[in-house]
């Protein structure tokens, strides 16, 4: 399905890190840009200069580029397109589609008490349109005159809209200062940037009817609209911060991989039968706003960890290598021997994150194991000593290093010392891998080799 003329923007505004809402919303603009082999485009929303910072641009960014969600033109920053916008208003001025505004804070104040005062929507009344032919020397600001009439917003998610323009209130298009307000400045830009789809969480659901009027009345074709549900926790109130991490960057801290937060964000708002699991592709060709719900996504950490364990076991070994180097430095002899696979493959069943992961490789990958000393306690007891010595003496003579060779080695140390499995496999995978959850002792044996196994048997024994 290629329609080129497919061009959807993402316009974060950079106040804060890329929140798991705002990456969905990447999310389903890229989808649905390449779905369609169209264009993406990456637009900074930065014009309240208080609250935007370079840091958040940053974040934004890295936040995208780490998903993968490469944009095809921009980021393009409002802040750099005050004249673009500014260009606009003295036509809309001529035509009397927007007029000034003299009306001093105080006023406007008043008027809104009164009328809350009367149970009315608190709008202001366009009492400054009455004397629009009359240009004064005095601190204005623009105001859109909204016509009469109703708005009929056909979304692709919600469905049809209507809103009467009397709910509508005229609104500033531009500051005393002459800079252009929020509303105007996106209908400018998506108009300028020929956005054809519009595809935003649905809290901007408000914001459509002023766009489109706004359009209208500049005589730009009005793009189609997508509202996406909210995000909500499993408590169903509005996703923070107390619902665990709401920064996309946190979970690359934690270990996941970017293609798990994809396929999460995915499926929050969005379903195809009763699938979980997708490729990027498959995502891709299945995408399309009538299976959007119109009811909120729940966002479920569990469900995520589920996913992530998941790709853990899935994922092709280069990939697995690459998401756990995040976390350990693996010296390049140990990375580039074929046993780097055998580590990682051994551990694919016992790790939910790449971070927990990488800690189970470093019996492979470091020297200097360090056991904790409740470890210590346990299991590198005086009663255990002499096993592991007995065990070391019969390690030391064998020659042929080999997973059954190990394995007879270390049932008859544990025959000839009338003792059970767990009095000598605990003690030794606490040794070898200073951690209660690694695989096979014998695999570890096999995969440490003869003179690494026995050197860290040495050394621990040293200090029991
Ligand atoms: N800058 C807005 C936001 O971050 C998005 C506006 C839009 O997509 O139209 O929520
Ligand atoms: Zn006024």
């Amino acid at each position: 399905m290629t329609d080129t003329n497919v061009r959807v923007r993402f316009a974060p505004s950079p106040t804060g890190f890329l929140h798991i809402g705002g990456a969905r919303t990447a999310l389903f603009n890229y989808l649905y840009a390449k779905k369609h082999g169209g264009k993406f485009i990456l637009r900074i929303e930065d014009t309240d200069s208080e609250r935007s910072t370079q840091a958040a641009v940053d974040a934004i960014l890295d936040g995208m580029q780490w998903l993968g969600l490469n944009w095809d033109e921009g980021p393009f920053f409002q802040s750099q397109r005050y004249d673009i916008y500014k260009s606009y208003i003295p036509k809309m001025l001529e035509e009397e589609k927007a007029y000034r505004c003299y009306c001093k804070p105080e006023e406007l104040d008043q008027m809104r008490d009164e009328l809350k005062a009367q149970k009315k929507k608190p709008m202001y009344d366009g009492r400054c349109w009455e004397k629009r032919h009359q240009v004064l020397d005095q601190p204005h600001t623009i105001r859109f005159r909204v016509p009469e009439g109703t708005t009929v917003i056909d979304d692709l998610v919600k469905g049809q809209v209507t809103v009467d323009h009397k709910e509508v209130e005229d609104l500033i298009i531009a500051r005393s200062d002459g800079t252009p307000t929020y509303n105007f400045v996106v209908v400018v830009d998506d108009a300028l940037m020929e956005i054809s789809h519009v595809i935003r969480g649905d809290d901007h659901l408000n914001n459509t009817t002023k766009q489109i009027l706004l359009y209208e009345a500049m005589g730009f074709a009005i793009p189609a609209f997508a509202h996406l549900p909210l995000i909500l926790g499993q408590d169903k109130a509005r996703l923070s911060k107390r619902h665990g991490a709401t920064a996309v960057q946190m979970y690359r801290d934690m270990g996941y991989f970017p293609h798990t937060i994809n396929n999460f964000l995915v499926r929050l708002g969005w379903s195809h039968k009763d699938q979980e699991i997708f490729s990027m592709q498959e995502m891709i060709e299945a995408f399309n706003f009538e299976a959007v719900g119109k009811s909120p996504g729940i966002f479920n950490p569990e469900k995520l960890l589920w996913m992530n364990q998941h790709y853990i076991k899935e994922k092709p070994y280069t990939e697995i290598l690459q998401g756990i180097e995040q976390f350990i430095a693996i010296p390049e002899d140990r990375k580039n021997s074929p046993l780097m696979e055998k580590v990682i493959d051994s551990l694919r069943d016992r790790a939910k994150t790449l971070d927990e992961f990488a800690k189970l490789c470093t019996f492979y990958t470091e020297d200097q194991l360090i056991i904790t000393p409740e470890d210590q306690q346990a299991f590198l007891t005086k009663e255990a000593k002499p096993y592991v010595q007995a065990l070391l003496a019969k390690l030391q003579e064998l020659q042929d290093w080999t997973h059954d060779t190990l394995e007879a080695t270390f049932n008859q140390t544990l025959e000839e010392n009338n003792i059970k499995f767990k009095d000598l496999g605990q003690p030794l995978r606490i040794i070898l891998t200073a951690s209660k959850f690694s695989p096979g002792i014998y695999v570890i044996l096999e995969i440490l080799g003869k003179d690494r196994s026995i050197k860290r048997i040495e050394d621990v024994l040293a200090m029991m």
